[in-house]
């Protein structure tokens, strides 16, 4: 992908940025996947196209920003995504989170989405040491959630957690010398045995995605039926 062209996704909005447009509840809720599953004040959970196993999901901050240093240092965002989390994996199983750190609107990094978000995928296996074996140019170093911002100093990253722990999670993390895309796409379609599916723009999955946003709506609507 040229990191100057705009990619039009089939169920994008008329606005600039696709997720903008989604945690709004502006993009084609007749689509089932692409709109909010969960919706807070400030953040909102979805199924976006392109899910390679049923349940993933992203996390994303209603503001539009490049990415998500600065709510690694937010307890509501970690409250927010303690929910999402426990939904997904209630529904689904073992989750894992990862996060690819745009800096700039243009980057390969943030692959044509560049509004943060954080990824939910339920995985049997450890994305964090498949991620360390796929390539072994990146250099992986163990760093809490919360500490990512200080690390990366202002380069793009790239951060995975086998074990969500809220504000305590521990994970690995890459500081990227240059752009990267689908990174972690590529590692998750590769050990699934489906590396050709790795790139969402030419294999979005509709079924797969709408059966799971349809879950996870109905899943979520109980949740907050029986805390009400
Ligand atoms: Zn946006
Ligand atoms: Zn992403």
């Amino acid at each position: 992908m040229k990191p100057d062209l705009e990619i039009q996704m089939p169920t994008a909005s008329r606005g600039t940025c696709r997720f903008c447009s989604i945690v709004e509840g502006t993009a084609d809720i007749a689509a089932l996947h692409d709109s909010p599953w969960l919706k807070g004040e400030q953040y909102a959970a979805f199924v976006s196209v392109g899910a390679l196993v049923k349940g993933w999901s992203l996390v994303a901050p209603r503001q539009h920003t490049l990415n998500l240093l600065s709510q690694y240092g937010s307890k509501a965002f970690f409250r927010f995504l303690d929910q999402a989390h426990r939904i997904v994996t209630k529904d689904f199983g073992p989750t894992v989170v990862f996060e690819h750190g745009s800096q700039h609107h243009l980057s390969q990094t943030s692959c044509g989405t560049a509004h943060a978000h954080m990824h939910l995928v339920p995985l049997s296996f450890s994305l964090e040491s498949a991620s360390e074996q796929f390539d072994e140019t990146l250099r992986w170093q163990t760093c809490r959630a919360t500490e990512i911002s200080s690390v990366v100093a202002g380069n793009e990253y790239l951060f995975v957690a086998d074990r969500y722990d809220s504000d305590a999670t521990v994970g690995q993390l890459a500081i990227l010398r240059e752009g990267r895309s689908q990174f972690f796409r590529q590692v998750i379609a590769t050990r699934l045995g489906c590396p050709d599916l790795f790139d969402y723009k030419t294999h979005p999955q509709y079924d797969l995605t709408k059966e799971s946003a349809r879950r996870l709506l109905n899943f979520s609507n109980a949740e907050l039926a029986s805390v009400a």
